[in-house]
């Protein structure tokens, strides 16, 4: 099946090449063939699609959500429903985020395998929706961040047991490792500023992960955390809330990615209050507004790759709404608009490793392509409103 999608120009989503002055892209089963600087008739094609008059990218990937939470007040609500019931909404939580633009999306833990059986579901073409990259459960010390009874995450300590923490979420079918080096904002007695889990922990969890083609995101919020994570070559540094130069070094020296989530924090502060999120979680989330802005900052000034994550599904922040994160970018971490768009097309493809071949509109990529209404380069603005992406292709295939 060829496809020959005509445009006006394309933003590449490879950082040194920008926006291409291209007339045409050409499509092999699923796969870009190349991006060319005219546009022809051609018999041996069997579809063209019209793109000319938006602004063609390639579809967003957001690196952080949690599509089985329902971004409600209620934190405990997963105790009282079935995860096969969390499944089903999941994927209708998937599938607004496809219309939004998101045509790849990381679940960075769940209380159960329902994400990783959507993600199956999905790749058999049973229901129609984004790529999804489960990790399972995630990877918590003893009362650590996800040793909550809503959040369930796989309770371990010690360097064995959290190898074999990592080989069961493998065994159940998990494509990417999640940890929580530090507290957080959704468990009651732990601190966002105390690390979780120690450097040899995390050095066992990363040899094993990376062992069997695993990548490791950590959830790490306290500056300590941050450190230890860093240290021990994990790949994604999630939130990345309290940051400070000598982090920094370390994270670039290491080459990994920080994905803020800046998003998240402000909805739970913002109307978490009057909806009957629990005092301390709200209280939580208001406090690391401020240090993730200066975070973010800090981040770009020492030019850190800065990946596009939400964390979607925490108090009112909704599936769907994903794009919001592009305007906290911007507005609150100092991001040009351009940077912004990289970092939910190239930089979080790369993130992602080179088993997933999405967020360029290059040679040998899947053909993950939307066409957005408007010019996100001049408005950021236009990326948090989902009518405005007319187009959704998933490899090759027109979703909307
Ligand atoms: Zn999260």
């Amino acid at each position: 099946m060829r496809v020959l999608i005509r445009t006006d120009s394309v933003f590449t989503g490879v950082e040194e090449e920008g926006i291409a002055d291209s007339r045409s892209i050409l499509v092999e089963n699923g796969s870009i063939i190349k991006l060319m600087d005219n546009f022809e008739e051609d018999p041996s094609v069997d579809k063209v699609i019209d793109a000319r008059g938006f602004f063609v990218m390639p579809g967003l990937i957001d690196l952080h959500v949690h599509l089985s939470a329902t971004a409600g007040a209620n934190l405990a609500r997963s105790l009282v429903e079935k995860t096969e019931y969390g499944a089903i909404r999941a994927y209708k939580y998937a599938y607004k985020s496809l219309m939004a633009g998101f045509t790849t999306l990381r679940d960075l833990g769940s209380n159960g395998y329902q994400i990783v059986a959507l993600k199956e579901a999905i790749l058999d073409d049973i229901v129609k929706g984004p790529r999804v990259i489960a990790a399972g459960r995630p990877i918590t010390e003893t009362g650590g961040h996800a040793d909550t009874p809503f959040s369930n995450g796989r309770v371990s300590d010690g360097e064995v047991e959290v190898r074999k923490a990592v080989r069961e979420q493998i065994k159940q079918g998990a494509d990417v490792i999640k940890i929580h080096v530090s507290g957080g904002g959704t468990s009651p007695h732990d601190d966002p500023s105390e690390p979780q889990f120690s450097v040899g922990e995390i050095e066992n969890i990363v040899e094993e992960s990376h062992s069997k083609f695993r990548k490791v995101a950590a959830h790490a919020q306290s500056n300590a955390g941050i450190r230890n994570a860093a240290t021990a070559k994990v790949d994604t540094i999630e939130h990345a809330l309290f940051m400070d130069d000598e982090a920094c070094s370390l994270i670039r020296n290491n080459n990994l990615t920080i994905v803020p989530t800046m998003v998240s924090p402000l909805m739970t502060s913002k109307y978490g209050k009057d909806a009957g999120v629990p005092e301390w979680a709200v209280r939580k989330a208001t406090e690391a507004l401020d240090p993730h802005s200066s975070s973010v900052r800090l981040a770009r000034k020492h030019k850190l790759k800065i990946g596009f994550g939400t964390d979607a599904g925490t108090p009112f922040n909704l599936h769907g709404n994903n794009g919001k994160e592009f305007e906290c970018l911007v507005d609150l971490g100092g991001l040009t608009p351009e940077e912004a768009l990289y970092s939910a097309t190239g930089i979080a493809g790369d993130a992602l490793g080179p088993k997933y071949r999405v967020g360029k509109i290059a040679p040998g990529y899947d053909a993950d392509i939307i066409f957005v209404e408007g010019s996100p380069m001049d408005d950021i603005g236009v990326m948090t409103r989902p009518e405005r992406i007319k187009q959704v292709l998933v490899r090759g295939a027109e979703m909307k």
